[in-house]
């Protein structure tokens, strides 16, 4: 697999368990399309609104042209065919501050046991989340009194 943007050879790397490629060169990273469904149901919206714009790069997997599609203001190109993601260093490290969860706690569990936490499904944006938890933590506060 060669990189888009300097046709440096991809080397394999490891990302939360999922195995992405990066290019030596200029640190860009390949994410196969798979790798986080809320990311890629949002590439493909995306997609299928910028039917007619232009390709910028070839994919990396199957050389189709991708475009250019931004997720919560990280930039990337995306693939039509495979879904596959193209991103540069810079954004792919702001991406993992999107998509990675807080590590103060596991929040999938908790929410369930709370009342009245049905707004749980609007949350989006680490921050979002962050706030969210510590009313949890006041809910389970309140009921160890
Ligand atoms: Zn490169
Ligand atoms: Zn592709």
């Amino acid at each position: 697999m060669l990189c888009p943007v300097d046709d440096a050879q991809l080397t394999l790397a490891s990302f939360g368990g999922h195995r992405i490629h990066r290019c030596p060169q200029c640190l860009g990273v390949s994410l196969s399309g798979s790798l986080l469904p809320e990311l890629r149901a949002h590439v493909a919206l995306q997609l299928h609104q910028q039917r007619d714009s232009a390709g910028v790069q070839p994919c990396p997997v199957d050389g189709q042209a991708m475009k250019p599609i931004d997720y919560q203001g990280v930039a990337m190109c995306a693939c039509r065919q495979c879904l596959g993601l193209w991103l540069e260093a810079g954004q792919f490290s702001r991406l993992l501050e999107l998509v990675e969860p807080p590590r103060q706690a596991d929040l999938s569990n908790i929410g369930q046991c709370v009342p009245g936490s049905s707004s749980s499904s609007s949350i989006d944006g680490l921050g979002d989340i962050l706030e969210f938890a510590s009313d949890v933590f006041d809910v389970l506060g309140n009921f160890t009194d």
